[in-house]
């Protein structure tokens, strides 16, 4: 029987951002220098697939410090630690490498201006999430509070409305944060805050994208995990943009065909910390079902690349 025709609609950019692909090649480079085992504290990135392809070369993922031996290299993930957790690793002379993104680490330092400056800061994000965990843990307890949504940012009290900033997590919906900053500039007008927000290119670029496709889609698929926050806001983002099955998938074995049947449209896209690989697996079950043609819709291009960490740069450590 002849296949039915699908169009796939590839959003670009997608997928690994600069700080994922900078986390991962600090894991690989680690293990190459030190020897396996190299301890990882917390998935070093939010996806299953790039955790166990570490795992087979020799990384061991923990939750917390305490549970790596002494006398083996650990690295911090791309989300950001707080402090205490490089003050341990200090204390225990364990040997550690930060692969915080840069991007990530920016705001540390916007948050340590304004507590040098005296004031309060507001951070909006997700609360549980590492990266909001990390950023919180760069100042004393009570020196940030966390808003979540608008809801909060309209019954948020501050002890002195003159002396207060806000910063935002990475990963966050760029339309839910602007209406979020609408509303603690409305009620405090004298906030301080960056120009636009914290929000990253990748995951500004990838929203984009996915805006772009979305209204000329019937359903739409992110590849990414359940706990990443930039996938999960893919899938809100489509859904917000004329696209109301919008699902995140985490390969192609999940992909729930039923709610697929008789489209023709299909858009896929992937969050920042899913890799290519996964997209193409996507698309291959997409060509043993359907008679597939894609046609990649990119709203901009990225060459965004990150330093190592010196001491993995070194000849000497290859
Ligand atoms: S999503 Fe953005 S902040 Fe997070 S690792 Fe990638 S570039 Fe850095």
């Amino acid at each position: 029987m002849a296949k039915r025709p699908l169009t796939i609609f590839l959003a670009s950019p997608r997928g690994f951002c600069a700080g994922v692909e900078r986390a991962i090649e600090i894991v690989e480079r680690a293990i190459r220098k030190y020897g396996p085992p190299v301890y990882v504290r917390h998935e070093i990135v939010h996806n299953r697939y790039v955790v166990e392809a570490l795992q087979a070369k020799g990384a061991v993922f923990v939750e917390e410090l305490n549970e790596v031996p002494d006398g083996v290299p650990v690295i911090f993930s791309a989300h950001g630690v707080p402090k205490s957790i490089p003050n341990e690793a200090q204390n225990r002379k364990l040997l550690y490498v930060d692969a915080t993104c840069p991007l990530v680490s920016k705001v540390h330092r916007e948050a340590e201006r304004h507590h040098r400056d005296g004031r309060q800061i507001v951070l909006i994000g997700h609360a549980g999430h590492p990266e909001v965990i990390g950023t919180m843990g760069q100042l004393p307890e009570g020196s940030i509070v966390l808003v979540e949504d608008a809801a909060q940012a309209e019954a948020l009290e501050v002890p002195d409305p003159a002396m207060l900033a806000y910063i935002t997590q990475t990963t966050l919906s760029v339309d839910d944060t602007v209406e979020i900053i609408e509303v603690l500039q409305r009620r405090f007008p004298e906030i301080s805050g960056p120009k636009k927000e914290d929000i990253c290119y990748a995951t500004t670029n990838r929203q984009e994208a996915v805006k772009a496709i979305a209204p000329h889609c019937d359903a739409l698929l992110v590849v990414g995990a359940p706990n990443s926050s930039n996938s999960a806001r893919l899938v809100e983002v489509a859904q917000k943009h004329g696209c109301r099955t919008a699902m995140l998938v985490q390969r192609a074995a999940e992909v729930d065909w039923g709610r697929l049947d008789r489209i023709e449209r299909l858009g896929i896209t992937a969050g920042a910390s899913a890799p290519e690989i996964l997209v193409e697996e996507v698309i291959a079950a997409c060509q043993q079902r359907y008679e597939v043609e894609i046609q990649e819709v990119t709203v901009t291009s990225e060459n965004v690349v990150f330093k190592l960490p010196r001491l993995l740069t070194s000849t000497a450590a290859e």
